[in-house]
């Protein structure tokens, strides 16, 4: 039997133990130092506009490279961070993070672009996200319209009231806010109209069944009805093939994401990408490079 102690906790790997407890265990053990020991980055995948093909929104999602576990998924430390609620400071130095890199983009010449930062249901329960939200924008300089925060159904349920009070707030700031994931939740169409909301992103899941399971397209187009009647932009996640691109399109999807335009990059790839996606708005502009 092996001791090992986390924080204050002692948790015990015996040898009866499922492996999946002892690598959660393991996982949260690591993640506790990740964000002191600056093991945690960003990297930054594109939103393409159906209209012009341009990229105006980047969403920031997190990549973590352990020196004990080496590169662990969010799909697996995401959860692990919600349990023990390191998320709140992860959330925390993920919005930071986004807003100055959207600052260093501009002050290095790059088109204004906006960030879609995820926030979880921890950051809206506490209470002080429009605060924090306030203050980032406050200590980067960047235009309110360069930020978006995107939710979950998830964070919309519990305490709903507190949680739309919140949104409210940051959206009055001039924030946008993206519902996450729509269609994979509880789906409870009540939060369409109570929270202050500009845009809808259809989960992958939909988009993947699109040319194979004609539900999905129905989902599709019954939630770009939903959202064209309440004012609210649709983004389509998950978008790997060039059907799938052709179909989203048609059905009115204002912008769409996923592999077939890229994977998230690291910020420094940031710059080729925009290049490659509107080379004249870039070299319309005088190019201010920061020396030194
Ligand atoms: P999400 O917010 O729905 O982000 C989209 C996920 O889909 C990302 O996974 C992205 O890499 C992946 N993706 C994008 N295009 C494609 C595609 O064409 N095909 C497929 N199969 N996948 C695609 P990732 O980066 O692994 O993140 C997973 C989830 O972890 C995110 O889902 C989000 O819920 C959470 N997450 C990531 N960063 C943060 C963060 O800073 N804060 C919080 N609270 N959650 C985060
Ligand atoms: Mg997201
Ligand atoms: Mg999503
Ligand atoms: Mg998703």
């Amino acid at each position: 039997q092996i001791r090992h102690g986390l924080g204050n906790r002692l948790h015990f790997f015996t040898a009866g133990m499922d492996t999946r407890a002892r690598r959660w265990i393991e996982v949260e053990s690591e993640l506790r130092h990740a964000l002191a020991r600056g093991e945690l980055q960003l990297y930054y995948q594109p939103i393409v506009c159906v209209r012009d093909g341009r990229v105006r929104t980047v969403e920031a999602l997190l990549r973590w490279n352990s020196p004990a576990l080496g590169w662990v998924s969010p799909a697996e430390f995401i959860p692990v961070a919600e349990e023990s609620e390191l998320i709140v400071a992860i959330g925390d130095w993920a919005l930071e993070t986004a807003c100055r890199q959207v600052r260093h983009w501009q002050d290095t010449g790059l088109p204004a672009v906006r960030v879609a930062v995820n926030v979880s249901a921890h950051q809206l329960a506490g209470g002080r996200l429009p605060e924090r939200v306030r203050e980032v924008l406050e200590r980067t300089g960047i235009d309110p319209g360069q930020l978006e925060l995107e939710l979950t159904e998830s964070a919309m349920m519990s305490d709903s009231e507190h949680g739309a009070r919140q949104v409210e707030a940051i959206s009055r700031m001039g924030v946008s806010v993206a519902l996450d994931d729509f269609g994979t939740g509880y789906s409870s169409l009540a939060y369409l109209s109570r929270f202050a909301l500009t845009k809808l992103k259809i989960d992958r899941s939909f988009v993947d069944g699109l040319s194979r399971d004609p539900k999905s397209s129905i989902i599709v187009d019954a939630t770009l009805g939903l959202a064209r009647g309440l004012g609210l932009r649709v983004v389509a996640e998950g978008v790997e093939t060039e059907e799938q691109r052709a179909l989203l399109a048609a059905a009115g999807c204002d912008a769409l994401q996923g592999y077939l335009f890229s994977p998230p990059v690291a910020p420094a790839a940031l710059g080729a990408l925009i290049d490659r996606f509107a080379p004249a708005e870039r070299y319309a502009k005088p190019r201010v490079v920061a020396i030194g």
